[in-house]
């Protein structure tokens, strides 16, 4: 069906994502030992507004995630959310920055096969076996189960399954809560992405999220984005959220979150650690200063919280 090809279509974005983030640390742009076993040849040269653009999407994202865990002292969950072939938990382990569990839920296809790579390449899964306390982890066809790492097949927009998953996997719903969606909401409609993110208000007291994903998407250049997924029959169902700083805001505050605040990804870009920007800069001659910020300006990563603990969460920022 229509509806079966579109969905095919969002699956295979998470290769895009993953490509793309294999490139930018072949030349790199940051370090990621993990995501060779994810994506097996560097593939073809990408543009180097493309490649500063993944640079400060991952150093954004990870920015908040670090600022999260180490507030609360790595005495917390993160479940992420369509993590395709996301590589953070092996870098938290490796940072000392574990969560007491790291979850990951994606759509059964992606999980299988990302299970498949974490089974047959021995860095990935000896970390978890590292981190498990007996010799077997619980293992089916789409999810696995490790002490400190779990993996879900499940579609995010059927809300009570995936509560009811993440809670037969030990989700802790009294521990402070990370929720990441990285480029995933904006493919469902914008009731779809509402419900998700009003389950995650509803289910933790202490809680963010973040979320990163288009903005301005209603100008030329935002058309031409859309254009350019539909060509492959990718629907963005959600770009309705995805209009301005205050729409994207406004999905967290009208569902329950306390506090929320959004920035786009040029004025990101500006506050990373200006001296690792500055050695990312010098790797490639970027000849159109204008199409990187057009790009920037056409990212954004929301964030809100939940603080019934009183840790402090709403001062996490750049
Ligand atoms: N977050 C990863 C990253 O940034 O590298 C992957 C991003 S990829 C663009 C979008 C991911 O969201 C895909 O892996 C896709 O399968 C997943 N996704 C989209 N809609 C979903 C849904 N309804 N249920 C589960 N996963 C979904």
């Amino acid at each position: 069906t229509d509806s079966d090809t579109a969905d095919e279509a969002v699956r295979a974005t998470c290769d895009d994502a993953t490509i793309c983030k294999r490139f930018a640390t072949s030349k790199s742009y940051w370090k990621d030992p993990y995501i060779q076993y994810f994506v097996r040849s560097v593939g073809e040269r990408k543009a180097p507004e493309i490649n500063r653009g993944y640079y400060a999407r991952v150093q954004g994202v990870n920015h908040l995630l670090d600022a999260f865990i180490r507030k609360t002292e790595c005495d917390c969950q993160v479940i992420n959310l369509g993590a395709g072939l996301d590589t953070t938990f092996w870098r938290l382990k490796d940072e000392n920055l574990m969560p007491r569990k790291f979850f990951e839920v994606d759509f059964p296809t992606v999980v299988a096969r990302k299970i498949h790579y974490i089974k047959t390449k021995p860095p990935l899964s000896k970390p978890l076996l590292e981190t498990h306390s007996t010799d077997s982890l619980l293992l089916d066809a789409h999810s696995l189960d490790s002490d400190r790492y779990c993996i879900i097949g499940a579609d995010l927009r059927d809300i009570s399954n995936l509560d009811e998953k993440l809670k037969k996997f030990q989700l802790n719903p009294e521990l402070p809560t990370l929720l990441l969606s990285e480029c995933v909401l904006v493919y469902m409609t914008p009731s779809q992405s509402s419900n998700v993110v009003h389950w995650a208000a509803e289910t933790f007291h202490t809680a963010m999220f973040i979320n990163y994903e288009q903005l301005n998407m209603n100008d030329r250049f935002g058309q031409v984005m859309i254009e350019n997924l539909q060509r492959r029959q990718c629907i963005l169902a959600g770009v309705e959220a995805c209009q301005s700083l205050e729409s994207q805001k406004e999905r967290f505050l009208k569902t329950g979150w306390e506090h929320a605040d959004a920035l786009d990804m040029m004025t990101v870009y500006s506050m990373l650690p200006q001296e690792d920007v500055g050695r990312i800069e010098r790797l490639e001659f970027l000849d159109e200063k204008e199409l990187l910020q057009q790009l920037l300006q056409h990212y954004s990563i929301c964030w809100a919280t939940k603080d019934k603990l009183n840790l402090g969460l709403s001062q996490l920022a750049f």
